[in-house]
């Protein structure tokens, strides 16, 4: 069988960090936007990102998981300063070309997270890490590097927001997707081919027959949000599908608010 991705024999034993190179490849990265369908994310998001960002006077940002370019476009088009940086250069190249043709040059970086100050220079007022890209990290001192290097790309009162499934949802209770947010594309099935503790791998259907498969580690809630005060962060705020207050069940994506400043 052909496998462009790289799984190998044993997919479910592919649990590292670096892997998501092999994963996001050119015919992916293409239907990605298949897969999100733009109009449809920018909806159901409405301006909460645009709100969260201004409501704490936040002007520079630094999306380090460009990916096609969705939220560092919207966000250019808000008014905001923006640097896009992902550690693929497929998703770059398309995120550059998603700009160009909205007539927006993107400034783009490749970077990988655990050594992003290496590649981005600057301290910026916010850095956004969305569209449950953090979950690509296996292994946990990469967690806690990536987190530790986003913290020093920050200003002193900066904030990171960084989003993840609900997976304590899809270990404790199984999954239960309405796809009303973030992977709205209605012509592709994502849905999870395999679960465990250390893996939730996760396959898309497109409607050409063509079928992708990530691996991803199935962060819990309450341990991202350990992560990010051990990693310094005074204050996190977490929502549910962009909601203050939910049942912790219910929501298919949390959204965590973390804060450098001391109130
Ligand atoms: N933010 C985009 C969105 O919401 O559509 C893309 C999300 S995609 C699930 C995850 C992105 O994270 C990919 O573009 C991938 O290349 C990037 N990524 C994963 N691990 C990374 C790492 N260690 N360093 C830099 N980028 C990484």
């Amino acid at each position: 069988m052909e496998d462009p991705q790289r799984f190998g024999a044993e997919p479910a034993a592919v649990r590292e960090t670096d892997h998501y190179q092999a994963e996001y490849i050119q015919s992916f990265v293409e239907k990605w936007d298949e897969l999100i369908d733009w109009d449809a994310r920018a909806d159901s998001e409405g301006k909460f990102f645009i709100d969260q960002l201004k409501a704490r006077d936040k002007h520079t940002v630094l999306d380090v998981a460009a990916g096609t370019g969705f939220h560092s476009i919207r966000l250019l088009k808000a008014g905001f300063s923006v640097v896009s940086a992902d550690g693929s250069a497929e998703m770059l190249s398309k995120a550059f070309e998603n700009g160009r043709q909205r007539g927006l040059i993107l400034k783009t970086v490749h970077a990988d997270w655990r050594w992003l100050n290496r590649d981005v220079h600057g301290k910026f007022d916010a850095i956004i890490c969305l569209g449950n890209s953090f979950t690509h990290l296996f292994d946990e001192r990469d967690r806690r590097r990536a987190l530790a290097e986003f913290y020093a790309a920050l200003r002193h009162d900066g904030i990171l927001i960084i989003d993840q499934r609900n997976y304590d949802g899809i270990l404790d209770v199984g999954f239960d997707s309405r796809h009303k947010y973030y992977y709205c594309g209605d012509q592709v099935v994502a849905e999870p081919e395999y679960v465990d503790d250390g893996l939730a791998r996760f396959r898309y259907q497109f409607p050409d027959g063509s079928v992708y498969r990530l691996n991803m580690f199935p962060l819990r809630k309450n341990y991202t949000r350990e992560l990010l005060f051990e990693a310094g962060f005074q204050r996190v705020s977490t929502f549910g599908d962009f909601q203050e207050t939910y049942q912790e069940r219910d929501p298919d994506f949390f959204v965590h608010v973390a804060e450098k400043a001391y109130e």
